[in-house]
């Protein structure tokens, strides 16, 4: 099993051609960091495109269909998705919850449809300010897990190809972090969750943390106790922003 850090750029509804010189820094950069598992998730017109441009590193989508094909006007299939060279789809980010009404229930069967084409899945979670601040942070995340996680893919978990984004929603975008000690709390309930679905097999989730990251903060972040990674958003567009992230996680993991 990889234990390497996972960092994850989400470059959500941003970028055009111009930007795949900043995935050919980065896929080059990658090079130096070969304890790292770094990866871009580009908009959909650019996934094959940015697949077509680096060698060292993942390329994945930022959401995917249930099915595999038909009249989805706008969707895009998880079949597609690896069809163009894709590795994983990320699903449930608090962006499509909040935009689209993605609930749980949708997430999972996104997640098994995304399994099922052969790509790896990174589930997001996260719990609003409101939430945290009425003390129900644990409770939703918990069951943001049970539901949309998907229950029988013993498998795919066994081999390393679920992974969970613990993103407090009031921490994305906001350049608000959440403490470090809050972090690991949650990491620590997300993952009981998973050891009550998949056993032993559930050391092999990396749960990452989204939510601010940057060159400053990463350090701190990636080193506490539970956090597999990062799932990183603005910091992720440039090359400049991204790569201190990927080498402060290469510091932790030496
Ligand atoms: C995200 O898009 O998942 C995210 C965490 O964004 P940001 O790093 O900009 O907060």
């Amino acid at each position: 099993m990889t234990k390497r850090p996972y960092i994850v750029g989400n470059w959500k509804m941003n970028g055009n051609r111009a930007m795949l010189a900043e995935a050919r820094a980065i896929d080059r950069a990658a090079q130096r960091y070969p304890d790292v598992e770094i990866a871009l998730a580009p908009p959909a017109p650019l996934i094959g495109t940015v697949r077509e441009a680096v060698t060292g590193i993942g390329v994945g989508g930022q959401d995917c269909h249930t099915a595999a094909k038909g009249a989805h006007t706008g969707d895009v299939s998880a079949a597609m998705l690896a069809d163009i060279g894709a590795d994983f789809v990320i699903l449930g980010h608090s962006e499509r919850r909040r935009d689209h009404g993605e609930n749980d229930v949708l997430v999972r069967a996104k997640a098994e449809a995304a399994l099922a084409a052969g790509l790896s899945v990174i589930i997001c979670v996260g719990e609003t300010l409101d939430e945290r601040d009425s003390g129900k942070a644990e409770a939703v995340v918990s069951a943001q897990i049970d539901g949309s996680v998907p229950l029988g893919e013993g498998a795919a978990v066994a081999a390393g190809r679920v992974a969970v984004a613990y993103e407090p929603v009031w921490a994305i975008g906001t350049g608000r972090v959440a403490a470090v000690e809050d972090v690991v709390a949650m990491h620590a309930a997300a993952g009981a969750r998973l050891v009550a679905a998949f056993g032993e097999d559930a050391v092999r989730v990396r749960i990452l943390y989204g939510g601010s990251v940057n060159g400053e903060n990463a350090i701190g972040l990636l080193g506490a106790p539970g956090v597999g990674g990062a799932l990183v958003g603005g910091a992720s567009l440039t090359a400049d922003a991204f790569l201190p992230i990927v080498a402060a996680a290469s510091q932790v993991s030496a």
